[in-house]
């Protein structure tokens, strides 16, 4: 059924770059005579899911959305990857996103465009496009998507699905192909906050192939459903209902907010006063990471390599300018200028102070309230063809950066339509609060 739903609506979305139609049927056929058996199996046991194009699966191929990864095939499961298999999730494919997550739209995919379901001349937003997009188009139930300054939670929103981006050190980042090593998580899409917190039991928690991942107890997340809120302090950041917030989606907002004051929580006005330098200091420390991380692309480890080659200086170079987009070399110029010795202190060093203000913003705001509510995105799904320039771009990921400089987590949950275009509202949490949001997001779906 999975696949005639994805032959019926993939032509027309396009969530993905490889489908793995004869695996997946084999080893659903594999866990058919389990049950049979009445072997004890998964907790995902036969739900069709998706994994995004940065992680790596044992014999699939992964290529990041860029050509220079080539038909690189993957030869190890990335943690996420394995916990899902081991809960005997049914791995249907592979889906697009912008080149190595560096994007909000997924245009700068290598591959193909993907288009949003709900208007096919709208992008499913990004970078984890596909992801969002193949849950909305009923092809896949779950989809594991990557996050490093809000590529789960506002191609959530702009596609009209749940999308959770975990603190940073909750899921294992082994065998997701680095964009900024501090502030990229995985994470889950999904049509409900359940089947977040089912998707958060299985991939949440310690692994020994990542340091940064604490080691503290995962709890049941289904717990946290269905619960009161009444008494719920949410916190309202006057920095985020700013001039330039489309007009519908502010009022989508602020239903919202009603809703949840008829739901019984306490609504609590906060400052975040570093909010204007999240923008700034994340494209700083963002592409600094990025350059470091890219250069193991070089034309002689990985996929693609440059025909054109007389030395050894030709193999980098030519690999490198012919195998990377447009986005992803603007990240690297930038990244290896604010790293190098004559503005290391004026860009890298000072990001890095403004991003501890930024951390305190939060600190200080989550001593009085549970969670924070803002929206995902100042506006709806872009239109395909709309040329913003990439400073154009950047500027739309003002709600959604300061979590991932923070490290904490964040949930995009459907909120309600803008002219027919969905619109999420984002709740932020404590370090390790994923249950606050889930309890939250699920009196508020
Ligand atoms: N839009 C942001 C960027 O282009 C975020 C991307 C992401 O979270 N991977 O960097």
């Amino acid at each position: 059924e999975t696949f005639e739903r994805i032959e019926k609506v993939e032509g027309k979305v396009g969530s993905f770059v490889h489908l793995r139609k004869e695996k997946a049927l084999e080893e659903a056929r594999i866990l058919d005579e389990k049950i049979a058996r009445g072997e004890k199996v998964g907790a995902l046991a036969g739900v069709p899911v998706a994994i995004k194009d940065n992680m790596v699966s044992k014999g699939d191929i992964t290529t990041a959305c860029s050509k220079i990864l080539g038909n690189y095939e993957g030869i190890y499961d990335a943690t996420a990857v394995k916990k899902l298999k081991e809960a005997d999730a049914i791995i249907i494919g592979i889906t697009n996103m912008d080149e190595f997550a560096m994007g909000s739209t997924t245009k700068t995919s290598f591959h193909h465009l993907t288009k949003n379901p709900w208007d096919a001349t709208r992008v499913p937003g990004g970078s984890s496009g596909g992801a969002a997009a193949s849950i909305a188009a009923q092809e896949v139930y779950i989809s594991l998507g990557s996050d490093t300054g809000g590529s789960i939670r506002q191609p959530a929103s702009f596609c009209g699905v749940v999308g959770m981006k975990p603190t940073y050190g909750r899921v294992s980042r082994y065998g997701l192909i680095a964009f900024a090593s501090s502030l990229d998580q995985i994470g889950p899409m999904a049509k409900s906050v359940e089947d977040i917190a089912l998707t958060m039991n299985v991939i949440a928690g310690a692994d020994d192939y990542d340091a940064t991942v604490v080691n503290c107890e995962v709890p049941d997340y289904t717990k946290f459903l269905n619960q009161d809120i009444r008494g719920m302090k949410i916190g309202v950041p006057k920095e985020y209902f700013i001039d330039g917030i489309n007009p519908e989606v502010r009022q989508i907002m602020e239903d919202a907010i009603e809703k949840f004051i008829t739901l019984g929580a306490e609504i609590v006005e906060i400052s975040l006063p570093h909010t204007k330098y999240a923008v700034p200091t994340y494209y700083v420390i963002a592409p600094a990471e990025a350059s470091s991380n890219l250069a193991r692309f070089d034309g002689v480890r990985y996929g693609y390599r440059s025909k054109n080659i007389q030395n050894i200086n030709d193999l980098y170079v030519n690999s490198r300018s012919e195998g990377f987009g447009d986005e992803v070399k603007r990240r690297i110029m930038i990244g290896t200028y604010v790293l190098s010795a004559g503005f290391y202190d004026a860009y890298f060093k000072k990001a890095q102070k403004v991003r501890a203000k930024i951390k305190e913003d939060f600190d200080r705001a989550f001593e009085n309230v549970d969670v924070i509510f803002t929206p995902v995105s100042p506006s709806t799904a872009f239109r395909l063809d709309d040329k913003k320039t990439p400073i154009e771009l950047y500027l739309e990921d003002i709600f959604t950066i300061s979590a991932n400089l923070a490290g904490i987590p964040g949930i995009s949950i459907p909120a309600g339509k803008a002219q027919g275009l969905p619109v999420g509202i984002q709740l932020l949490g404590k370090p390790f609060g994923e249950g606050d949001l889930i309890k939250a997001g699920s009196a508020f779906e």
